[in-house]
């Protein structure tokens, strides 16, 4: 007999303990890259098409300060154009808190994200979400004044699925419902850079992937990363700004682009 069943039981023991490893691993990752790629049609940007005449653009990026705020940010002031920023406070962006001042200097918007980013954290439960929460509150507010911050984006957006596996399937819904109570406002996207998926893009495709969810769209909600794997992003940023401009797009916040909705 070649294989012998206790050979057969090893491996099959080996391979549980690999797919064990790889479950578990996925949710400790820095930030969860395919489960944010899917694109929401973001309510907030709808309600802003029905509302306003022109285009208008908010960019977007999620899970920063990183090494390269520092570069989004100078790609932003050549071309005035204000941005959202949704930060976290994983040990990864700890060095970078500096550019927090930095960010609200240049006229752009600093927004909740997650402190730890850890789905099987975050999305156990409610209360784990808002301690979560707090605890991001907490840690920038010894850079920028967190009275001023009152919008949120859920890591992998609102309907994000992933999320069940923590928290049964009424997570999000229950979520969402808290975060009105709370006073929060929170936003999705309707346009997604792709600048975190395992693919990982080069700048030309960063470039196209906006490009085709940008289609059709007067007001776009563009999600992008600040992270240290989004050298691309920052490659990308000046043709991304000169697209826009180009198709007659003005940039604002998020906040901006919600106050101008509401005043209509
Ligand atoms: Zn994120």
């Amino acid at each position: 007999m070649g294989v012998s069943v206790k050979t057969v039981r090893w491996c099959l023991a080996a391979l549980l303990l690999l797919c064990l490893a790889a479950f578990f691993l996925a949710d400790y990752m820095p930030h969860p890259a395919q489960e944010e790629t899917a694109v929401p049609d973001d309510r907030l940007a709808v309600q802003a098409a029905a509302a306003l005449d022109g285009r208008y653009v908010c960019l977007t990026f999620d899970d920063g300060p990183s090494e390269n705020t520092a570069a989004i940010l100078d790609a932003l002031a050549r071309y005035q154009a204000p941005a959202t920023f949704f930060v976290t406070a994983q040990p990864i962006n700890e060095p970078y808190f500096d550019q927090l001042p930095l960010i609200q200097a240049g006229g752009h918007q600093i927004a909740l994200h997650s402190a730890s980013h850890r789905y099987a954290d975050i999305y156990k439960s409610p209360t784990d979400f808002w301690l979560d929460i707090k605890q991001l509150r907490q840690t920038l507010s010894a850079w920028v004044d967190v009275e001023q911050i009152h919008w949120l984006r859920f890591p992998g957006g609102s309907t994000n699925t992933v999320s069940h596996r923590y928290g049964g399937k009424d997570i999000m819904k229950k979520l969402v419902e808290e975060a009105e109570e709370k006073g929060y406002h929170w936003i999705d996207w309707n346009v997604c850079a792709e600048d975190a998926t395992s693919a990982h893009p080069n700048a030309a495709a960063i470039l196209q992937n906006i490009q085709q969810d940008a289609t059709g769209k007067r007001v776009c909600v563009v999600l992008m990363h600040d992270t240290a794997a989004a050298g691309q992003t920052v490659q990308a940023l000046p043709d991304i700004l000169a697209w826009f401009s180009e198709q007659g797009y003005q940039f604002c916040t998020v906040e901006q682009m919600y106050t101008m909705t509401k005043e209509e």
